[in-house]
């Protein structure tokens, strides 16, 4: 049996919010159970790209704020941390998105510690799935001694619905979530991928911020929902059920739902999921829009997807005439693919993790596109 707390939450009035999650955890047993005096607290937000949280496209920075009070009164040390979308387009815009979407004024202000996910290198893990293909995860995740995952609830135009279990994705580094989105181009596929990623990571908690939510064309692009819900549990699957029922939907309609309850990642059995908190059955979100295509069966082709990938694909390179030989980026690359000498990347080792582009205070490393028209299209649309 699982449980799922449902709080309703009419605000983000820190006070409010930090009532509501404080009273659903008890439920689960209260914060002893999760953390101790001391420990190191990995926030991992939905950090999708540099929205605001008015935007409800990412977890809002005052339900942040909120959580880390409470784990900095618990005497925690607490890390806010992502790695934005963007991959499949060449660009990886996560310092831009911790600046615009609040987190870096709410670390500031509350004593937290941001983590963009694209400084910081990586840990490898082998997928037990049947990507073979080595795993590596923002390194973060694993220096944290707990880690809370803090998803948003949102449409989403490509999968349906993104909650608990997808929000993960944003534990692979900069440019490297294009190669998943080539090797697993269809919802199916890329659903094993991210079950890859929770089975490497290990998520103490999952509180999701639907107080306002993203509804029609998320994860961007939708208007905004009052959604006016807390979700919590420790159990990612559990909660997303919940979630996709409260809009009208069943784990079946979700194909990363599905490919996490094929791989037992955790309950998706309504019977055999206990709510609790403000509710004790699942409440239904009047007129959620759901994205256009999500009773749509045709599926955007393989071949179309890698092509699309391919077109825009980006490389971190060098420019020598700004280099000021500092060996920065030599020393932080985490698959050492650069050349101390002659500063050149070896793209066989490069995971394109952005680690190197993101430390260079000389913006001497460079992002190249492949394709000129791509790189044309990338100018204009800036
Ligand atoms: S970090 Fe920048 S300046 Fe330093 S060696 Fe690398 S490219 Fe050159
Ligand atoms: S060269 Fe190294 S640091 Fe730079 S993107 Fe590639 S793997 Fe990351």
């Amino acid at each position: 049996m699982s449980k799922v707390i449902i709080q309703e939450c009419k605000d983000y009035s820190p006070d409010d919010v930090i009532d509501k999650i404080n009273s659903g955890i008890e439920k689960l047993g209260g914060w002893d159970i999760f953390v101790k005096k001391g420990n190191v607290v990995l926030l991992k937000v939905n950090l999708i790209g540099p929205k605001t949280s008015d935007s409800a496209a990412i977890t809002h920075s005052e339900f942040v704020r909120a959580i880390t009070k409470i784990l900095i009164n618990r005497g925690c040390t607490v890390w806010i941390g992502d790695s934005s979308g963007g991959a499949i387009a060449g660009i990886s815009p996560t310092a831009q998105g911790l600046k615009v979407s609040g987190y870096e004024r709410v670390a500031k202000e509350e004593g937290a510690i941001i983590k963009n996910f694209d400084r910081e290198g990586v840990i490898e893990i082998e997928p037990k799935g049947k990507y073979k293909e080595k795993m590596y995860l923002a390194k973060p995740l694993f220096d944290a001694d707990v880690v809370i995952n803090l998803p948003k609830l949102k449409t989403h135009s490509a999968n349906i619905y993104t909650g608990a279990v997808k929000n993960v994705f944003g534990c692979v580094l900069g440019l490297r979530k294009a190669m998943y989105h080539k090797i697993a181009p269809t919802k199916d596929d890329f659903g094993e991928i991210i079950v890859d990623i929770h089975e490497g990571v290990k998520f103490d908690l999952h509180i999701m911020d639907g107080i306002i939510s993203m509804q029609g064309e998320g994860p961007t692009a939708g208007d905004v929902y009052e959604a006016n819900k807390i979700l919590i549990s420790t159990d990612p699957l559990a909660l997303d059920t919940v979630a996709v029922n409260m809009l009208g939907m069943t784990v079946e309609d979700i194909p990363i739902l599905n490919a996490a309850r094929k791989r037992n990642l955790g309950q998706y059995n309504l019977d055999k999921i206990e709510i609790d908190g403000d509710y004790n059955t699942i409440p239904h979100l009047k007129n959620y829009k759901l994205p256009k295509n999500s009773k749509n069966k045709r599926r955007m082709s393989t071949k179309s997807v890698v092509k699309v990938i391919d077109f825009f694909k980006t490389r971190p390179a060098i420019n020598l005439k700004k280099c000021k030989k500092c060996n920065m980026c030599v020393e932080s690359c985490p698959l050492n693919a650069i050349d101390t000498d002659s500063k050149k990347i070896d793209y066989n080792k490069c995971i394109e993790c952005m680690c190197c582009h993101e430390l260079c205070i000389h913006k001497a490393v460079e992002l190249k596109r492949d394709n000129i028209l791509a790189g044309i299209i990338a100018r204009l649309s800036r």
